[in-house]
């Protein structure tokens, strides 16, 4: 079985065709099916399944030319080869509500590093009452076993990532 995803029929709602960003937009590779790890998809469809709400793909995957242009850094989740030797195995998902819960966000920040800041957030999701969208969010994916999470406010987007050559159980803000 390949690690990498060669039927997307599989997957309900992901897919590189109607997915725009799904894939490379670089122009060399639009319309290249972009080789992702098959694992990682499984465990962001089983969170977004899980979740009920549609995610949307701000920057999927990326080759090595398109990667460095837009400040992806050099062993990026998003990265892929078109050989197969290396494979994306994380994405960019938009979010709205990155504000809307502060005294949430406001705790992880003050983790003293991403390891600490992954344990917290964790512990604050097994633990906390509330349900805001982004404690749904965070706790629909960790539960469906993904283990990088980077939440971007300026942009409005969660990174959500399975550590493939990347630390395990990290979270950030950018
Ligand atoms: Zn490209």
């Amino acid at each position: 079985m390949s690690l990498f995803v060669t039927d997307w029929s599989v997957f309900r709602n992901f897919n590189p065709v109607t997915d725009t960003r799904l894939g490379c937009t670089c122009p060399r590779c639009r319309g290249i099916r972009p080789m992702v790890s098959r694992p990682f998809v499984v465990c962001v469809q089983k969170g977004r399944t899980a979740h009920g709400i549609p995610a949307i793909i701000l920057s999927g995957s990326r080759c090595e030319i398109q990667n460095p242009l837009v400040g992806g850094s050099e062993n990026s989740d998003h990265l892929y080869r078109a050989d197969g030797t290396l494979l994306t195995c994380g994405w960019d998902i938009e979010f709205l509500y990155t504000k809307c819960d502060k005294a949430f966000t406001g705790l992880l920040k003050q983790a003293r590093d991403n390891f600490a800041r992954f344990r917290l957030l964790k512990v604050l999701l097994e633990t906390t009452t509330n349900n805001t969208p982004i404690v749904s969010f965070l706790r629909a994916y960790m539960n469906a076993g993904l283990n990088r999470f980077g939440i971007n406010y300026k942009r409005n987007f969660v990174h959500i990532g399975l550590s493939e050559r990347n630390p395990a159980e990290v979270c950030w803000f950018y």
